[in-house]
C-alpha cells in the first residue's frame, strides 16, 4: 500500500471515529438539539401526553397527534403526523394495538427512535384479554387509575435517557404525580361506592370500560367490541335491549370518539319494549376532552367520566 494511500485510509478511520463520536454524544445527549430550548415528543393520544407533560414538565414540548374526540383505532397518520414522527426526539404511546393503524409506522421508528409505550410496560398479570382466546391484551388501561399511574415510571425512565441532566427533577416531578393519581383512585372508588350494588351496570358504545369495571366493582356491557373496527351487529343491539329491560337500567352513555348511531337505535329499541332510559351523558373513553379545559387533562376526565356514571346509575 502506498504511503498516499495509508494516510486517505487513516484520514478516513478518524473521520469515521469523529462521526461515532459525534452520535454517541447526541444519543446520551445533555442538551437540546441545536436551535430548540425543549424536547420534542411526539405523542399519540392525549393520555399519553398528559403523562408525559406531568413528568417532563418544562423541559418537554408535547406534539400530540390524536386531539379532542379522536378515535385511535381508527387513526391513520397523516404525512404531517409521519413529519412530527420523524423529527420528534422522543415518540410516546399507548401501545397494545390500541394505535392500530399506527402499528407498522411505530414499529419502523422504535428501531431508530427513542420510544416508549406506556402500557406495554406495565406487569402482564394485571393486564385483562380482549377475548375468550386471549389473543391480544385490552389495551385500554387508563380507565383504571391505579394501572395507569403505574405508566409514570416507564416514562420516567425514558426521559431520563433522554435528559440525564434533568433527572433529579423528572423524579421529583413523577413522585408528584403518581401521589395525584393515588387521590383520584381513592376518590373514584369513594363516589362510585355511593351506587347500590344491583344498579351497578355501565353500558356504553364500545367496549372500553373493563378496566373501569374490574377496578370500581361495575358490570360493563357495550354495544360494540373492544376496537371500534367491527360494525355492531342488530342481533348484539338486541341483546343488549333485552338486557337493559330486564334489568330496568336508567342511563346509558355515548361516549366523544364512537358514533351516536348504534345508541340511538338501542334506547329506541328499549323504547319498543316498553322500558324508557335515559341518555346519562357523554363519557371520555378513547380521547380527552378539550385542550384548556378541565376535561381535556386525564385528572379532569377521569373526573368527568366518574360523577357522570355515579349521577346516571344512582
Ligand atoms: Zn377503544
Amino acid at each position: 500500500m502506498s504511503s498516499g494511500r495509508r494516510a486517505c485510509l487513516i484520514a478516513l478511520g478518524l473521520c469515521c471515529l469523529i462521526v461515532i463520536g459525534c452520535e454517541s454524544s447526541s444519543s446520551s445527549a445533555t442538551a437540546t438539539p441545536a436551535g430548540q430550548s425543549k424536547w420534542k415528543v411526539a405523542c399519540t393520544t392525549g393520555m399519553v401526553a398528559d403523562v408525559v407533560r406531568e413528568v417532563g414538565g418544562p423541559h418537554v414540548e408535547i406534539l400530540q397527534l390524536m386531539g379532542e374526540g379522536v378515535d385511535p383505532h381508527l387513526y391513520k397518520a397523516s404525512p404531517g403526523d409521519v413529519r412530527i414522527l420523524e423529527t420528534a426526539d422522543l415518540i410516546c404511546y399507548s401501545g397494545l394495538h390500541l394505535e392500530g393503524k399506527l402499528a407498522d409506522t411505530l414499529s419502523r421508528l422504535s428501531r431508530r427512535k427513542l420510544t416508549c409505550a406506556l402500557a406495554e410496560h406495565l406487569p402482564k398479570d394485571r393486564l385483562l384479554q380482549s377475548d375468550a382466546e386471549g389473543s391480544f391484551p385490552d389495551p385500554h388501561v387508563w380507565f383504571d387509575v391505579s394501572l395507569w399511574s403505574e405508566t409514570i415510571e416507564p416514562v420516567r425512565a425514558t426521559l431520563e435517557k433522554l435528559d440525564p441532566a434533568h433527572a433529579a427533577e423528572f423524579a421529583e416531578r413523577a413522585t408528584k404525580y403518581r401521589e395525584e393519581l393515588s387521590k383520584l383512585h381513592a376518590e373514584c372508588i369513594e363516589k362510585l361506592a355511593a351506587i347500590p350494588k344491583a344498579r351497578r351496570v355501565l353500558v356504553t358504545a364500545h367496549d372500553a370500560f373493563r378496566y373501569f369495571g374490574r377496578a370500581y366493582d361495575i358490570e360493563v356491557k357495550a354495544i360494540q367490541g373492544i376496537s371500534t373496527e367491527g360494525e355492531a351487529g342488530v342481533k348484539q343491539i338486541n341483546e343488549l335491549v333485552t338486557f337493559i329491560s330486564e334489568h330496568e337500567i336508567k342511563s346509558v352513555f355515548t361516549e366523544s370518539s364512537i358514533s351516536e348511531r348504534n345508541m340511538q337505535s338501542l334506547i329506541e329499541g328499549c323504547g319498543q319494549r316498553g322500558h324508557q332510559v335515559a341518555r346519562g351523558g357523554e363519557l371520555f373513553s378513547d380521547a380527552m376532552g378539550k385542550a384548556g379545559t378541565p376535561e381535556g387533562t386525564y385528572i379532569g376526565m377521569v373526573r368527568h367520566n366518574v360523577e357522570k356514571i355515579a349521577a346516571g346509575l344512582k
